[in-house]
């Protein structure tokens, strides 16, 4: 038996990307009928859980690989300073939702400076140059940068106690750096959108979709609730978000659109240490990034952070990364051998040759003893011991892979939006820069699934986030667009 409705919008997925998609829809269009369809028994289960990421509001403060150096010596930031962007638009949309009642309160959000930690010659000079390169922007003035032991262990204890002090260190900080719950978050604003008539679906997964012939989406739903009747519905749509995260890659691929032709993905897994020892807690008020190994990949950036999750503080340190064959956590270990499609087996195989030190870089990591992890963790906090900490599992990445002329395939670590050309249907392919610039990345998506109504729009969203200017918001948006292949990942 099947039942069936039609809505002016799916999404699929209830993490922090659909999340903010419905709370920008319901406000520029409160007729519209909004449907969001999840999975799991929750919401914020995946990568937007909590504990699957690490919480930094990236905002460009402390991360390198937004900073690199030109061969000649100087650093770029100009991905620093649109990533900064980005994640104001972020905080002037959940400012808005404050300020209008919508989000009952800011605890989601803590304070929690951003710095930067380096150890030898090199990396000291070499964040020095960044530093000074930053502070000439107004938007990073107030970066503070020191090699003295003592301003470093005033602004972050545990970086230095029972550290060996003949090699040179130096960090940077910005006092305005946050910590965010984005699981609080995406429960808060899909709770909001709940409320102002969105209908929410848990343990409803999405099947398969495709296109009728007067352009709208049908989706077959499975209910998976042990209860349910019926247990099979459709669903009529007139535009559909796939923020299925891990999952988007073969919802895509189900859709049939030629937009999606040719993407695989390469699924990551990763580890983070915990601590909730109030002892240690009570010294450690940042997230410090440090530098990848050499030869490791950009998500491995370790960090030693502060979360605050359900008001309660702990520190997190990693992410070891690892490899798995599911794409999402609690997917199957059957997920990447299911999306192999003939259209990117070429690109696949291209990765998979031109990356085998990654993976062997991965499958080392996810075999490395407790010693191998605690010694990792001691190049931050040497005081450590393994009596205080614990090994969670973070949320599952799948990076995206694409066809390439040259190459055959590409591995990209940022995030790539995939829209059809009619604008009915959009997906999130990729794990960076993250929740932190879901904002940025939704405007992105109305401006290219939604442009007949800019004109309308952009007076609503300007009130919404000044930070958009008097330009058209496409305009204004230029400003992150910077092509996917040079995005670097962010959010270890
Ligand atoms: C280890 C790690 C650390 C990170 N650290 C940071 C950080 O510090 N800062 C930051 O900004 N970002 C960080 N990120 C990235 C951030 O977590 C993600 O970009 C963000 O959570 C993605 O949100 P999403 O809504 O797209 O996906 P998800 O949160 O994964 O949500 C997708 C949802 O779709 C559901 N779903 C899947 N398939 C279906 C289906 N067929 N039908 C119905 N539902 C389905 C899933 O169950 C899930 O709930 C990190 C990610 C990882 C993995």
């Amino acid at each position: 038996m099947s039942s069936q409705q039609t809505v002016d919008v799916v999404l699929v997925g209830g993490g922090i990307m659909s999340a903010t998609l419905a709370a920008m829809l319901s406000t520029l269009e409160p007729t519209w009928k909004i449907e969001i369809l999840e999975r799991r028994p929750a919401l914020a289960e995946e990568s937007s859980n909590p504990w699957n990421n690490a919480g930094t509001g990236h905002a460009a403060l402390c991360e390198l690989n937004y900073t690199p150096e030109r061969p000649d010596g100087t650093i770029d930031i100009s991905k620093a300073v649109a990533i900064n962007e980005q994640f104001e638009l972020s905080r002037e949309l959940w400012s808005h939702l404050l300020t209008s009642g919508r989000l009952a309160d800011d605890a989601f959000l803590s304070p929690a400076p951003h710095m930067t930690f380096v150890r030898g010659a090199a990396d000291v000079d070499y964040l020095r140059r960044r530093a000074e390169a930053l502070r000439a922007h107004p938007h990073f003035s107030h970066l503070e940068f020191s090699t003295d032991p003592e301003v470093i262990r005033s602004w972050a204890p545990l970086l230095v106690t029972e550290r060996d002090l003949d090699e040179p260190i130096a960090a940077t900080r910005a006092p305005e750096g946050t910590d965010v719950d984005f699981g609080a978050l995406t429960r808060a604003l899909i709770g909001d959108v709940a409320a102002r008539g969105a209908t929410v679906r848990l343990e409803h997964e999405v099947r398969s979709l495709r296109q009728r012939r007067d352009g709208t989406w049908r989706l077959r739903v499975r209910d998976r609730r042990w209860n349910a009747s019926p247990r099979r519905r459709t669903i009529d749509a007139r535009f559909v978000f796939i923020g299925a995260g891990g999952g988007a890659l073969r919802l895509l691929q189900k859709s049939g659109i030629s937009e999606a032709k040719g993407y695989g993905g390469f699924p990551i897994s990763g580890q983070f240490l915990r601590t909730t020892n109030p002892e240690i807690v009570r010294q450690h008020q940042a997230k410090v990034y440090g530098k990848a190994d050499v030869g490791s990949p950009p998500m491995s950036v370790p960090h030693l952070d502060t979360r605050v999750v359900d008001g309660e503080a702990a520190l997190l340190f990693g992410p070891y990364a690892g490899f798995s064959m599911k794409f999402l956590k609690h997917g199957s270990p059957l997920d990447l051998v299911r999306s192999i499609r003939p259209g990117n087996v070429v690109p696949l195989v291209a990765v998979g040759l031109q990356n085998l030190d990654l993976v062997k870089y991965l499958v080392s990591e996810l075999a490395a003893s407790p010693t191998r992890r605690l010694r990792t963790l001691r190049a931050f906090m040497p005081s450590a011991h393994p009596r205080d900490w614990e090994l969670i599992t973070a949320g599952q990445r799948v990076q995206v892979i694409k066809k390439d002329a040259k190459k055959g395939g590409v591995l990209e670590f940022g995030t790539e939006l995939v829209t059809s050309s009619d604008g009915t249907i959009a997906g999130l392919l990729g794990a960076s820069p993250g929740a932190s610039t879901a904002v940025a990345t939704m405007l992105d998506l109305l401006d290219r699934c939604f442009p007949d109504r800019a004109a309308t729009w952009a007076p609503r969203l300007r009130e919404m986030m000044p930070a958009l200017g008097g330009e058209d918001w496409d305009d204004a948006l230029a400003l992150h667009q910077w092509e996917a292949g040079d995005q670097v990942t962010a959010e270890p």
